[in-house]
């Protein structure tokens, strides 16, 4: 038995699932999950001192990479400084104008723990704002776990099979409208019907909790003039996206400018953090200026400042981007060239630094359904044969994987060489 299966089991009597969130407890893919206990750069050592290749960085957080050096030492400053005040700090002014520069559609910014709360706030505050219950999100389309999104909520709840969670009652299910993602024409459909009643849109710009999967043209736009049509608001869960799809977002790298912003991973450099923002004359709705009320005894903490703000200010450097997307472009076009040569039917996706791939005989993957339909046995095999070469990947085949600045041409190669192994594995 290797250390990460003893500690599993050991997990497993105190905690539900041996895991602190579902999909890390290895369900899409069988087998023992491994336990870490460093990283650094593009890798992480294991308790049974393997290191991995890390394409999962945290879950999209370590755009810079494991334990970066700038993030590091901002951080140790600011824990010398004392852990949280539950005051203003100086430090939370800097952050709100970093983000305001970095995504010009944010004029006032609200920092809180997780994306969870942030996507939770968003949907409240439109609501309060419009005066509307129905919202409306995409199928497969993940925005953490409040209940008003857990419906049909992709990612996790896809990779154990579950489409909605008990402990939601129906009242609340109701008013969360779910219809197909990248088809307009199902918007369309049901906002001819009660656009009036429904206060806001909810999507993943580019979704990355099916795989990942980008709007097809038209798509962001049509959401963008629907919204304007019905007088609902566009939120764009830029959790995943933010500083991820290009410095300014999805809504930069697409040009749609949303109504609200949702945000986290990247913000916190590693720390828990989330943030919603957008036009000032919605966010001035929030408590305390205006009825709608959202509050957080560790919001704005000033080590989680001092982390966020140290990643996001790398984010300025002007080859950071186009290095991570070249390096996504030879990652991607590496495993279609060796899938290919193995004869296994494949496809990748790819969307500035996010990255999916998928065991389908279709080439273009734009839907949820084409996504649910992919060859899991030869994602499960692919899967650990990768893992025993040292190269870890998201456990499920729902959910998008992440470059980052770390990664050298070296760990390309290897992952490469990896893959071509795997793709023979699978054939014979
Ligand atoms: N929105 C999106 C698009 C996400 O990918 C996630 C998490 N994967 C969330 C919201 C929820 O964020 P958190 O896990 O920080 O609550």
């Amino acid at each position: 038995m290797s250390r990460s299966e003893q500690l599993f089991a050991q997990a497993q009597l105190a905690i539900p699932g041996g895991v602190n969130s579902p999909v890390r407890a290895f369900n899409g893919v069988g087998g023992s999950p491994i336990f870490i206990e460093r990283a650094e750069g593009a890798y992480m050592f294991d308790a049974d001192g393997q290191r991995y290749i890390d394409y999962v960085g945290s879950w999209g957080p370590m755009i810079l990479g494991h334990n970066n050096a700038v993030i590091r030492e901002a951080t140790h400053a600011a824990v010398d400084r004392g852990l949280s005040f539950g005051t203003p700090t100086p430090g939370e002014i800097t952050m709100a104008e970093k983000i305001k520069q970095l995504v010009p559609s944010i004029e006032k910014v609200r920092m809180v723990n997780s994306g969870t709360e942030a996507t939770m706030t968003a949907i409240r505050l439109a609501r309060g704002y419009t005066g509307r219950d129905k919202i409306l999100k995409f199928e497969g389309n993940y925005h953490g776990h409040a209940d008003s999104l857990l419906v049909k909520a992709g990612s996790g709840l896809l990779t154990l099979g579950v489409p909605n969670s008990p402990g939601i009652p129906e009242d609340f299910a109701k008013h969360t409208l779910t219809v197909t993602f990248n088809d307009i024409d199902s918007v369309h459909k049901i906002f001819a019907e009660i656009g009036d009643e429904i206060a806001a849109i909810i999507v993943e710009p580019v979704a990355g909790n099916m795989n990942c999967i980008p709007p097809v043209p038209g798509f962001l736009e049509g959401l963008r003039s629907i919204c304007d049509d019905y007088g609902s608001v566009l939120i764009f869960d830029e959790v995943m996206t933010g500083f991820r799809v290009s410095r300014g977002g999805a809504q930069e790298y697409y040009n749609v400018v949303p109504d609200l912003t949702t945000l986290g991973k990247v913000i916190g450099g590693g720390m828990p953090v989330g943030a919603f923002g957008g036009k000032a004359a919605i966010m001035d709705y929030i408590a305390p200026v205006g009825p709608v009320y959202q509050a957080g005894t560790l919001s704005g903490n000033p080590v989680a400042m001092a982390a966020g703000l140290a990643s996001l200010t790398q984010l300025e450097d002007p080859e950071l981007y186009p290095n991570l997307f070249a390096k996504v472009d030879k990652l991607t076009s590496g495993l279609q060239e060796r899938a290919d040569a193995a004869g296994i039917p494949f496809t990748t996706n790819k969307a500035g630094s996010m990255f999916g791939f998928f065991f389908s005989k279709d080439q273009h993957i734009t839907s949820y359904q084409q996504a649910t339909e992919c060859n899991m046995e030869h994602f499960r095999k692919f899967y650990h044969s990768m893992l025993k070469q040292g190269i870890y990947m998201a456990p499920s085949a729902f959910e998008a994987g992440f470059m980052s600045a770390a990664h050298s041409d070296a760990d390309l190669d290897e992952t490469l060489a990896a893959a071509e192994r795997a793709f023979a594995e699978l054939k014979a």
